[in-house]
């Protein structure tokens, strides 16, 4: 599965808003695994504040570095945020008990993936952003039969 759909998001606000059209996109289906790869300072962390501000989650939304994961508990959502940036072996993640956050009614956003090779699930949806001048370039690509229906709904200007 190999979709793929090329953005330019100019801003911190058209990352919050791909955030929001992610879960817009996404209707009644509150599962799945997103993958979110770039850089430090690429907007990751932003995307997922938009997607979560969309859903009413008031409040600070930070990378969960030192934490691995943050879990937000919502009517009819359980959303998992990870950063796998610390993480020196995938292994680690199995001490927090990892196998209990990936399953049927769970939406998994994880930052950094690679450092949770081989232990994280695959990916539906995988979003690269990289820096282009002063904004942003991301690129969506689908890896599941999911990933290929959020990205024929996802709305953008
Ligand atoms: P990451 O989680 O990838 O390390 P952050 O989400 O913390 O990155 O974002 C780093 C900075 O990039 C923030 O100051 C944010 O406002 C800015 N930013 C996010 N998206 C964009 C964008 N599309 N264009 C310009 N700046 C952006
Ligand atoms: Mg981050």
């Amino acid at each position: 599965m190999n979709l793929s759909r090329s953005l330019k998001v100019a801003d911190e606000a058209g990352m919050m808003q791909l955030g929001a059209a992610l879960v817009e996109a996404m209707g009644s289906s509150h599962q799945g695994v997103i993958y979110l790869r770039g850089d430090l300072g690429a907007g990751k962390t932003t995307l997922v504040r938009g997607l979560l501000r969309s859903l009413g989650v008031q409040g600070a939304v930070k990378s969960p570095t030192y934490t691995i994961v943050e879990p937000y508990e919502l009517p009819g959502w359980n959303i998992y945020h990870f950063d796998l940036y610390r993480l020196s072996d995938p292994e680690e993640l199995e001490y927090i008990g990892i196998r209990d956050y990936f399953g049927q009614d769970r939406l998994c956003l994880i930052e950094w993936p690679e450092q949770g090779a081989g232990t994280v699930p695959d990916a539906d949806i995988e979003l690269h952003i990289a820096h282009q001048n002063e904004g942003r370039e991301v690129s969506v690509i689908a890896r599941s039969a999911w990933g290929e229906q959020i990205m024929a709904g996802l709305n953008l200007k």
